[in-house]
């Protein structure tokens, strides 16, 4: 059985430039980029990255930022987000229909 790996397209978060390879991705981001400014270097994997939170978050689970690391990069630029369109639900509002029992007391005043 054949293990086919996909293809995963590896873009850059400094200019949105997309690579097939992760080390391509890498190589582009430290020879176009600037370390500190547009990305820091992972102390665990040497990759470099945006956000060390983030990237400790999924690529290094449990472990923790050496202490005096710079955690992210100074500038961080938008980088245009798909807009998300909000699926605007549609509220079924329950609507309780309050039956309100008028009790009609006839009262009736004999007068004598
Ligand atoms: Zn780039
Ligand atoms: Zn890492």
């Amino acid at each position: 059985m054949e293990k086919k790996y996909i293809n995963r397209n590896y873009c850059c978060f400094v200019c949105e430039q997309n690579y097939d390879q992760l080390d391509q991705l890498k190589l582009h981001i430290i020879s176009e980029h600037k370390e500190g400014d547009d990305y820091v270097i992972c102390p665990s994997c040497q990759m470099p990255a945006r956000d060390l939170l983030v990237h400790y978050r999924s690529k290094h689970i449990g472990e923790s930022i050496p202490p005096g690391t710079q955690s992210r990069a100074l500038i961080i630029r938008d980088i245009k987000k798909k807009e998300e369109k909000q699926k605007q639900r549609s509220l079924n509002s329950n609507k309780e229909i309050f039956i309100l029992k008028r009790t009609t007391a006839t009262y009736s005043l004999e007068v004598v």
